[in-house]
């Protein structure tokens, strides 16, 4: 099942949350230190990876970061 993750850069303010949580897929501008997502379509996604994106979104101070699985995208 893949995921996919959406960051809204416009209202990032650079907290830096999602690349200490997971560095593996989110990282910062060097200039502007906005969000950047390495991969914004992962697949496989395992429990242990969506848990972490979950903790991502939530620990994320301005709500920038949307998840979303294959599952929650069918009405
Ligand atoms: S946690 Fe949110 S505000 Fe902080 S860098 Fe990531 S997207 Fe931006």
């Amino acid at each position: 099942m893949p995921v996919h993750i959406k960051a809204h850069s416009d209202r990032c303010i650079g907290a830096g949350q999602c690349a200490r949580i997971l560095p593996a897929l989110f990282d910062q501008n060097d200039a502007t230190g906005t969000v950047t997502v390495l991969d914004a379509t992962v697949e496989p996604a395992t429990p242990t990876l969506i848990a972490k994106l979950a903790e991502v979104r939530d620990a994320c101070p301005v709500a920038a970061i949307d998840i979303a699985t294959a599952q929650e995208e069918t009405p």
